[in-house]
């Protein structure tokens, strides 16, 4: 896959700033306020009869603060948060291990948890419904399950494809919140929070043009914030404005809607190879040298949001935004 400015996948070198400029508690944590006005009655119940939170499914694009918001909840309800991923749990065993490790009540974070093994997602049924596994033991005739009892904990599961999670593990989730992508007001917030903790002067017009580029992903307006904050430093006085801004994004190719070359090459590839669709996903990713599952859990969303592509049951179309934003004339194919 190739390596985007405005990819929402988590890069290496946000990883030291994750720490800083993740939020902490419900109140700094920007946007999204059904879902956090829901969880904030959630904890707030489960705090006063002293038991923990019913497990926790999060569901909505990269970046959106599915992470964040885990460890929000861990830190809201003051217990310890363990965090793993779904592929990484290869066996019954490994999540065993993982559950062991748990006191009474803390969270455990599983990401990407439609990836986990289905062997291991059987183990976790018995888990999250009554604190307990079954582990087979020995092989053959002698084969036998051995029950291991576990403290009440909290399962906090986050997806970006909420529609692969088999049935009896969604069941088993008591909450589910869907993130949305955010509104700019709301990036403009996090840009300035953001920006204060890098010590970074942001005017408000700056932080205009920043969210509106930034796809309605925090990771991405953060990121950008980082490029245009060096761009400000070498080439002006280091403040951040709106001429800034528009100048760094415009030389990172990030355009006036957010889109980078790759989101422009897949319209183009519609538009220009089949006539604006419909086409096949497996099709289109070829086309533009992708994995069909990342044209699908990272740059469709947010081109369908933003009315750019549809998805049809013949396949992807592009609309007539695409042509008017890429400045192509729109000509009805004859039949
Ligand atoms: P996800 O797990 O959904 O991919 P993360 O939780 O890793 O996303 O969030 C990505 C980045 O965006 C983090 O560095 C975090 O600081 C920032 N962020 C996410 N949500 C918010 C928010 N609501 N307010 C402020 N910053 C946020």
């Amino acid at each position: 896959m190739s390596e985007r400015l405005v990819d929402d996948a988590l890069q290496a070198e946000d990883n030291l700033l994750e720490l800083s400029l993740r939020p902490q508690t419900l109140s700094q944590y920007i946007g999204q306020t059904k879902v956090k006005d829901q969880l904030q009655i959630y904890i707030t119940a489960a705090r006063q009869r002293e038991e923990s939170l019913d497990h926790v499914l999060l569901y909505g694009p990269p970046g959106l603060g599915k992470t964040t918001l885990a460890r929000v909840i861990a830190n809201e309800m003051e217990v310890d948060v363990k965090s793993t991923t779904g592929p990484a749990i290869e066996k019954p065993g490994d999540l065993v291990a993982l559950l062991n490790e748990l006191s009474a009540g803390d969270v455990l974070f599983i990401d990407e948890i439609h990836r986990l093994p289905r062997i291991v997602e059987e183990v976790l049924y018995s888990a999250m419904e009554d604190f307990y596994v079954d582990i087979m033991v020995g092989q053959g005739p002698t084969a036998h399950a051995v029950r291991f009892p576990l403290p009440p904990f909290t399962l906090v599961g986050a997806t970006t494809r909420a529609g692969m999670l088999s049935k009896p593990l969604r069941d088993r989730f008591g909450i589910v919140s869907h993130l949305e992508y955010y509104e700019e007001k709301d990036l403009e917030k996090i840009l300035m929070r953001s920006a204060s903790i890098f010590n970074t002067e942001l005017v408000e017009s700056g932080a205009v043009e920043l969210a509106r580029r930034s796809r309605g992903t925090p990771r991405i307006a953060n990121r950008l914030l980082k490029r245009v904050r060096d761009y400000a430093e070498v080439k002006s006085n280091g403040v951040v404005d709106e001429a800034c801004a528009h100048e760094a994004l415009e030389m990172l190719g990030v355009d006036e809607a957010g889109l980078d070359v790759v989101d422009q090459k897949l319209l183009h590839a519609i538009i220009d190879l089949y006539h604006g669709g419909p086409v096949g996903l497996s099709t289109l990713a070829v086309n533009i040298s992708e994995e069909t599952d990342t044209v699908e859990s990272m740059y469709e969303p947010y081109l369908i949001q933003k009315g750019f592509l549809k998805r049809t049951k013949m396949g992807r179309v592009a609309t007539q935004k695409a042509y008017d934003h890429l400045g192509i004339l729109f000509v009805a194919e004859k039949n």
